[in-house]
């Protein structure tokens, strides 16, 4: 493949220059990280499933009219997204008590909430992303008081129909985090969702078993972090039989190998 320009390199995704002005290639990689990249590993082929995971929830949201930055995806590990202007705040949106709202309120981990909890986080690895109030993103101008209302909006649509489209393949949506970006028409800048929806920044529950398939596994060291992202892209209805049984080679082969 020709050279291309890197922009970005992250802890699990890879930014190149796009074949267009203000388009981008978003690369998505095999590492995991986790407590505020303490914790390092690889998942092996998380990649091309998160890729065909938030392929599939960004194609989906689009149809019911949330703006995003996905324009589509060009091959195993790779999508075409449009460039936009980052907005330094991470948006986590709660359903169940997990993660760190538990362990920083002493509620016990799985308790459903009596409303939707929506938390602004501060991006900056150096600080840890520290949680941030309104006030703080006021202040500091990291987002206007209307791209703060659109930003809410869309957070709750996209809670509720992921909650919905979870449910219908017996998974509960606990929490999820998403990002946000502006794009710029003229003067006027419009906010989009940005980044990616898959397993590594949601919280999935088995809704029988209560068995987590997400980030979570690899975090809490659970084993079957692999099956568990392959579960979640089944259930999604993501995975071709040949490619099930392509995933599974390469299980045995490791096993073979003795990993
Ligand atoms: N999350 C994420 N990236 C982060 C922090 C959190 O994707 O840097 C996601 C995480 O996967 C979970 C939700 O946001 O689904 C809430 O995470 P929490 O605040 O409980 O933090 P954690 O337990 O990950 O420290």
């Amino acid at each position: 493949m020709a050279r291309r320009r890197q922009i970005y390199e992250g802890k699990a995704k890879i930014l190149y220059e796009g074949p267009e002005p203000g388009t981008l290639i978003q690369y998505f990689k095999d590492d995991a990280t986790a407590f505020n990249a303490q914790k390092r590993g690889t998942i092996s082929g998380k990649g091309v499933i998160n890729n065909r995971i938030s392929e599939h929830i960004f194609t989906s949201l689009a149809a019911i009219g949330v703006p995003t930055h996905f324009i589509r995806r060009l091959n195993m590990r790779e999508q075409l997204i449009r460039q936009v202007e980052i907005i330094p705040i991470e948006v986590v949106i709660r359903n169940v008590a997990a993660g760190s709202l538990s362990k920083r309120l002493g509620i016990e981990e799985g308790t459903q909430l009596p409303r939707t909890i929506i938390e602004y986080y501060y991006k900056d690895d150096a600080l840890g992303d520290p949680m941030i109030a309104d006030e703080h993103i006021a202040c500091f101008g990291w987002a206007t008081q209307e791209e703060m209302n659109d930003i809410a909006d869309m957070a709750i649509r996209v809670n509720d129909f992921l909650s919905g489209m979870f449910a219908a393949i017996g998974i509960r949506l606990i929490d999820f985090k998403l990002e946000f970006g502006r794009v710029w028409d003229g003067d006027y800048a419009r906010v989009i969702l940005a980044d990616e929806i898959s397993p590594d920044g949601c919280r999935l529950w088995d809704i029988k078993t209560n068995q987590k398939l997400d980030k979570d596994r690899f975090r809490q060291d659970l084993g079957g972090v692999e099956e568990a992202y392959q579960e979640v892209a089944r259930r999604l209805g993501l995975l071709q039989p040949e490619e099930e049984s392509a995933v599974l080679d390469l299980d045995s082969h490791r096993k073979k190998r003795g990993k």
